[in-house]
């Protein structure tokens, strides 16, 4: 662009500087829309359709930075008897249950959390410069109010749970690691159900 600008300027208009301003103007509209589609682009590639999160391939980027910023701590959740819901209701029905703990999850979380549905009715949360206690608390939070929670699609009202994993960790854990003790959490809070385990390393 800057150079078909130079040579018009050159080969025309040798004494009126002018005439680059539509162009400088041209480039600035140009590069102001690219920019915006680059960052649109970003977000759906980065966030979930149904719930508006972020999806797992946010979370698997994010979860590697974050655990080399230690101590973090990652809250693993998973919506107990699921199938049910939309077994007995329907799928749709099943979706606005989704779309709802979506919600639950945004308002009994800090701006600083990263909230990412990782499967179909599975969710994360990674919680930077949060100690056990302090994830312990929002994740009774979240379990809590999702308990309390009367769930509704147009004449249908339901109510669900969900078992929760925690873990917290130092410096120096992996990130396989870091996963592998959270999702072993979860896999004894289900044994339960509507329940939170949770364990600190380091
Ligand atoms: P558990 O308590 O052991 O977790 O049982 P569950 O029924 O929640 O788990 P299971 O893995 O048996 O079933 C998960 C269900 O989630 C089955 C699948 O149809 C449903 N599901 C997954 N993704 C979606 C979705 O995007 N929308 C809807 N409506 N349902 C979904
Ligand atoms: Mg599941
Ligand atoms: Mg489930």
């Amino acid at each position: 662009m800057w150079l078909i600008t130079f040579s018009i300027d050159r080969h025309y208009n040798r004494n009126q500087d002018l005439v680059w301003i539509p162009f400088v103007i041209i480039q600035v509209v140009i590069s102001t829309i690219c920019g915006i589609l680059i960052k649109k682009l970003h977000q759906q590639v980065y966030t979930d359709v149904l719930t508006g999160l972020r999806n797992r391939r946010y979370f698997c980027a994010k979860l590697p930075e974050l655990t080399s910023k230690a101590p973090v701590s990652l809250i693993l959740m998973d919506i107990d008897n699921f199938k049910s819901i939309n077994d007995t209701y329907g799928h749709i029905a099943g979706d606005q249950v989704l779309q709802q703990f979506a919600g639950i999850l945004q308002s009994n979380t800090r701006k600083t959390d990263i909230i990412a549905r990782i499967g179909g009715e599975e969710f994360a949360i990674i919680l930077p410069q949060t100690d056990v206690k302090k994830a312990f608390k929002i994740a009774n939070r979240i379990r809590t109010a999702v308990e309390n929670h009367l769930f509704s699609y147009e004449n249908i009202t339901c109510k669900i749970t969900v078992s929760v994993g925690i873990a917290s960790i130092k410096k120096g854990t992996s990130v396989d690691q870091f996963l592998k003790i959270t999702d072993e959490a979860l896999y004894k809070a289900k044994e339960k159900k509507n329940f939170i385990v949770m364990v600190a390393e380091g």
